[in-house]
């Protein structure tokens, strides 16, 4: 007997929750299957910091602050508890840094006021720069919201290991649907998306128990949890030599303990949990949203795209990813699920910005993977 469902997503992290919970509002049945359960994979080791990218205008930059703005009043209205909107400073990291700060002004798109250094001292911060403050940003509590998102849709502790398609419907095991979508973080081997390029980059954080009055957050070259419950959430490390999931290191999280000792008075900061985890980030660094193009058909179909032709694209049918969050999972997964839903259901174009197919051409040129084939 088999179950069948409108929709089945595979990976119950931040990415599959919030497509399941954006289906869910629209009125479809989902299933979410994880191998691990909810928020096991990069998701759980979030320090979950919702803030702005600062620079200089680029293109990821506007759109990490659309997602932003979008996240925040999104939190702040569905799990208002779980988000603690404790604002978010921006310290520049030295004297070559500050100076770039005043050319990022113009694009600061969200609110944000300038704190002087003096301001900083006396919220207990030592800096010798004037910083950028954003009042609304603020930090999630990464495995509850996922859970929070998944209340009242089925979540299965599954590995998935094939994905077919048997009359119109994906079959996963028992399980049965119109579309699958695939928000499995940096494993990717369910289907052909190597013209997404996705890349697992390793990271710690370090919870501590401490009694310091820090009622905000801030980021420098790391993370910095304004103090909520006693707790002061330290993240992250960027491990680039851990390729696959490893054990979580002490030693890790207390270097992040060292590095916060220039920011805050540390000296009562005692370790109380380290997480650890996987993000996993696109060639480009911009999220990928929408259908799965039919790579083995298009190679063969279309050998001469190795060379710079551009037929028109197959898809795999009503197939699709929701993937690439990079390090700003927390902050791109509720409008990327948004316009992944509109696109599942509305028939909607996704944002040409994180369209997948952006990626694909160029890798048909390019990609050594293809030398073979040339
Ligand atoms: C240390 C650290 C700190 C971070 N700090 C922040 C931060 O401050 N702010 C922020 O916004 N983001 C942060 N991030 C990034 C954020 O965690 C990621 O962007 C986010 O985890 C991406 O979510 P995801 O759902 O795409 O992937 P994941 O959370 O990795 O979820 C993928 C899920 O798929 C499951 N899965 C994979 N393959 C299968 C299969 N075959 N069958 C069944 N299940 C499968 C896995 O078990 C996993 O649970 C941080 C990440 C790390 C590691």
């Amino acid at each position: 007997m088999f179950k069948t469902y409108d929709t089945i997503i595979i990976g119950a992290g931040i990415a599959g929750a919030s497509t399941a919970y954006a289906l869910k509002q629209k009125g479809q049945n989902v299933i979410v299957l994880d191998k691990r359960g909810i928020a096991s994979g990069g998701s759980g080791a979030a320090g979950a910091f919702v803030s702005p990218k600062i620079g200089k205008g680029s293109l990821l930059q506007s759109l990490t602050n659309e997602a932003f703005e979008y996240a925040k009043e999104f939190y702040l209205s569905t799990c208002l508890e779980l988000f603690h909107q404790t604002g978010v400073i921006r310290i520049p990291k030295d004297e070559v840094d500050a100076q770039k700060f005043s050319s990022y002004e113009p694009y600061n798109d969200n609110r944000y006021e300038t704190y002087a250094k003096e301001q900083l001292k006396r919220l207990g911060i030592n800096t010798e720069f004037d910083s950028f403050y954003f009042p609304e940003a603020g930090v999630c509590d990464a495995q509850e919201v996922c859970k929070y998102l998944l209340t009242n849709i089925e979540v299965v502790e599954y590995e998935v290991r094939e994905i077919y398609q048997e009359n119109e419907l994906w079959c996963v095991g028992e399980y049965r649907a119109q579309n699958l979508v695939l928000a499995t973080g940096y494993e990717n081997d369910l289907a052909d998306l190597r013209y997404m390029g996705i890349k697992g980059t390793w990271g710690t954080r370090g919870d501590f128990s401490s009694k310091l009055s820090l009622d905000v957050s801030m980021h420098q070259s790391i993370s910095v949890g304004a103090n909520v419950d006693g707790i002061i959430k330290l993240g992250a490390t960027h491990e680039k030599g851990v390729k696959e999931v490893v054990p979580c290191k002490k030693e890790q999280a207390l270097g992040l303990k060292e590095k916060a000792s220039s920011l805050i008075d540390t000296s009562d900061l005692e370790l109380k949990e380290v997480f650890c985890g996987m993000r996993s980030g696109s060639k480009d660094y911009f999220p990928l949203v929408g259908k799965v193009i039919d790579v083995p058909f298009m190679l063969e179909k279309y050998p001469a795209i190795m060379r710079g032709s551009k037929p028109e694209m197959k898809y795999i049918e009503r197939l699709y990813v929701l993937n690439g969050l990079g390090g700003r999972g927390f902050v791109f997964a509720p409008l990327m699920a948004k316009i992944l839903a509109e696109s599942i259901i509305e028939g909607k174009e996704v944002d040409v910005r994180v369209d997948p197919d952006r990626l694909f051409l160029k890798w048909c040129r390019k990609s050594p993977e293809l030398d073979a084939l040339r």
